[in-house]
């Protein structure tokens, strides 16, 4: 089992793909070999590749489960979903749904869908096919998403000049939910109660948002796609090449680093590899990981 707890809070990892991805080298622009180079002894094999220079990630949804709620942060890529240009991202057909199911969620059981944001690989399995439609597979859910968000990709979608797989994101994840009336438009900050608040953290997409949990003293803090990659702790000036405001995402990561540093909340990424969460120590200007092995 990966659960953690969270103060009352259960929250479980549920994986759809893992390993290899972008090259580092292509995937930060601030990528510097001797920096990255310093890295590499704790980075392979967990979180780096050093025969294919590649980065190893996860993609993966937390489940949280609280005063009998079911809330799930981002939904990974989906299946059946043309992805033109993006292969690893391209067709899939995993089993995440009966991963899902294994550690005892129903979709039909899922009452809230946060979207830290409406990249393709967070999205995905807001909708499944069926019968030839795009379909929530979260029906009685509400999907929370940021309004700013929701407008950037809406717009994106109708310019021929996007790419291809971008615009199908939003016509195929993000479309069929609104125009069912289950998208619950936010603005960059919203308090959901229980413990649980949306905050604004721009920079990778114009509406990024990470999600902050308190329960009985214990924190936690969903961050999204603000860092890819636990390098991005100690390097945390490094963007990914899809952080759109490079200078804004620096300022969002910095941000959600000293938010767990100060307040010992631990960070839950979307994307890092095992053990998937850490708590984050300030050092002057200069954060540190002390990785989570928790339960799991
Ligand atoms: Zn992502």
């Amino acid at each position: 089992m990966q659960d953690r707890m969270i103060g009352d809070a259960r929250v479980t990892r549920v994986e759809e793909i893992a390993g290899p991805g972008f090259p580092a080298a292509q995937f930060f622009p601030e990528f510097d070999a001797q920096t990255f180079k310093a890295q590499e002894h704790w980075l392979a094999p967990s979180y780096y590749s050093p025969e294919s220079g590649r980065l190893v990630r996860s993609i993966h949804s937390w489940v949280i489960r609280m005063n009998g709620l079911t809330i799930l942060v981002d939904t990974c890529c989906g299946n059946h979903k043309p992805r033109p240009g993006m292969p690893g991202f391209n067709m899939l057909d995993t089993d995440y749904l009966d991963r899902l199911r294994a550690v005892g969620v129903q979709p039909e059981e899922v009452d809230l869908v946060l979207c830290t944001h409406l990249h393709v690989d967070h999205v995905g399995w807001n909708t499944k096919l069926e019968n030839g439609k795009w379909v929530p597979t979260f029906p009685k859910a509400k999907y929370v998403m940021s309004r700013r968000d929701h407008d950037h990709w809406q717009a994106a979608a109708r310019k021929p000049e996007t790419e291809e797989y971008e615009r199908n994101t939003y016509n195929d994840s993000v479309l069929p939910i609104v125009e069912v009336g289950l998208a619950e438009m936010v603005d960059s900050e919203h308090d959901l109660g229980r413990g649980l608040m949306i905050n604004p953290s721009p920079g990778h997409t114009p509406g990024h948002i990470h999600i902050t949990l308190e329960s009985k003293g214990k924190r936690a803090l969903f961050s999204g796609d603000a860092l890819h990659n636990p390098v991005q702790v100690p390097l945390w000036t490094w963007n990914s090449r899809f952080c759109e405001d490079t200078n804004v995402a620096r300022q969002s990561r910095n941000k959600i680093l000293s938010h767990c540093a100060h307040e010992h909340a631990l960070l839950m990424p979307a994307h890092f590899g095992s053990p998937h969460a850490a708590f984050i120590k300030a050092k002057g200007d200069d954060f540190a990981l002390d990785w989570d092995h928790g339960p799991s």
